[in-house]
C-alpha cells in the first residue's frame, strides 16, 4: 500500500451535512479505475508536523463511471487527518494513491447471483453502497436491494435526495429493474419513518425483514455490511445465527469492511 507513486487531484465541490459530516467532489485523474465499493487512499500535508504527507483510507461514493471521484467524512475527534480536511475549499489539492482496494464488491460473489441483496451500513460506511447502487448490475441481477442505514441523529442522514432518485435514474435503465426498499434507521432520537433500533437487533427480532417485505435467507440472500467496526461485528453474529455464512472464495452470503 505504498504511497508513493500518490497524484494531485483538486478539489470540485464540497459540503457541509452536521458540524461533523461533509461531502467532497475532486478530479479524476486520466485512467484512474476502481470497482463500486472499494476504497481509495487519499492524503494531505499535515500542517502541524512539517513536510509530512498523511493519508487515509477512503471508500468513494461515485459510480467508476463518473469523471469525478466524489467522498463522505466524519470529523475524527482530534484526528490528524479530518481536523484538517473538514477546512478542505474548493481549489484545493490533495493526493490520491493510484491504487484502488477492497473487497466489498458485487464481482466478489461467484455463484449464481441469488435474489436479494442486503446493504446495511452505519454512519459513513453508506459511501461504497452508493458507488454499488450506481452500478446497472445490481439493478439487473437482483430482483430486491434493501438499503438500511443507521444514524444517531435524523440530520445525520446523509444523501438523501440521491438515494430517492436512484431507483428512477438508474433501474429505468434496464429490463426488469430491482425493486429498492430504503430503511432508514435513526437510534438516539425519534423519527417520523424511520426505525429506531440497532442492526442486529433489528435483524434478530425480524423487524428488518418485515421492513423489508423480505426474509433474509441463505440459500437467495447476499449481505454487505460496511460501518461501525462492533457493528459488522455484532450483525455478523446476527446473521450467521439466522444460517447466512460468511463469504469466502465467492461462495456464502456475507461480505464486509470495517470504516476505522
Ligand atoms: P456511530 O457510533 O458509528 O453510530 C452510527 C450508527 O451506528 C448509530 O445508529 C449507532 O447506534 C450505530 N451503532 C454503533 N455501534 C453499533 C453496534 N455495535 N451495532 C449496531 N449499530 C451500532 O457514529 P458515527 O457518527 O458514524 O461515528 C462515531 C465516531 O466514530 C466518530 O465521531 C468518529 O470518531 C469515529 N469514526 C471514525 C472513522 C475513521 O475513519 N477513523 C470513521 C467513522 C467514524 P447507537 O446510536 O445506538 O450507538
Amino acid at each position: 500500500m505504498s504511497d508513493d507513486r500518490a497524484v494531485n487531484v483538486t478539489v470540485l465541490e464540497k459540503s457541509t451535512i452536521t458540524p461533523t459530516l461533509f461531502r467532497f467532489k475532486t478530479s479524476r485523474p486520466d485512467g484512474f479505475r476502481f470497482q463500486a465499493g472499494q476504497f481509495v487512499r487519499l492524503g494531505i500535508d499535515d500542517s502541524h508536523q512539517s513536510g509530512e504527507r498523511i493519508f487515509r483510507a477512503y471508500s468513494v461514493v461515485s459510480s467508476p463511471y463518473d469523471e469525478f471521484l466524489e467522498f463522505f467524512s466524519v470529523v475524527v475527534p482530534d484526528g490528524a487527518f479530518t481536523s484538517q480536511l473538514q477546512h478542505l475549499a474548493v481549489g484545493d489539492t490533495l493526493y490520491l494513491n493510484p491504487e484502488s482496494f477492497g473487497f466489498l464488491t458485487l464481482a466478489r460473489y461467484q455463484e449464481p447471483t441469488p435474489q436479494d441483496l442486503w446493504l446495511l451500513a452505519t454512519g459513513t460506511g453508506l459511501a461504497p453502497f452508493l458507488s454499488i447502487l450506481q452500478e446497472l448490475t445490481a439493478w439487473e441481477n437482483y430482483s430486491h436491494i434493501i438499503l438500511a442505514y443507521s444514524v444517531r441523529t435524523h440530520a445525520e442522514l446523509a444523501y438523501l435526495d440521491k438515494i430517492a432518485h436512484l431507483s428512477d435514474k438508474f433501474g429505468s435503465l434496464v429490463e426488469s429493474p430491482a425493486r429498492l426498499s430504503f430503511i432508514p434507521i435513526v437510534t438516539r432520537e425519534t423519527a417520523d419513518g424511520c426505525l429506531s433500533e440497532r442492526l442486529p437487533t433489528l435483524i434478530t427480532s425480524g423487524k428488518l425483514e418485515k421492513q423489508a417485505g423480505c426474509s433474509l435467507n441463505p440459500n437467495s440472500s447476499h449481505v454487505m455490511l460496511c460501518g461501525n467496526p462492533q457493528m459488522v461485528d455484532d450483525t455478523k453474529e446476527a446473521l450467521k445465527a439466522q444460517g447466512l455464512t460468511m463469504n469466502r472464495r465467492g461462495v456464502g452470503n456475507i461480505a464486509v469492511e470495517n470504516y476505522w
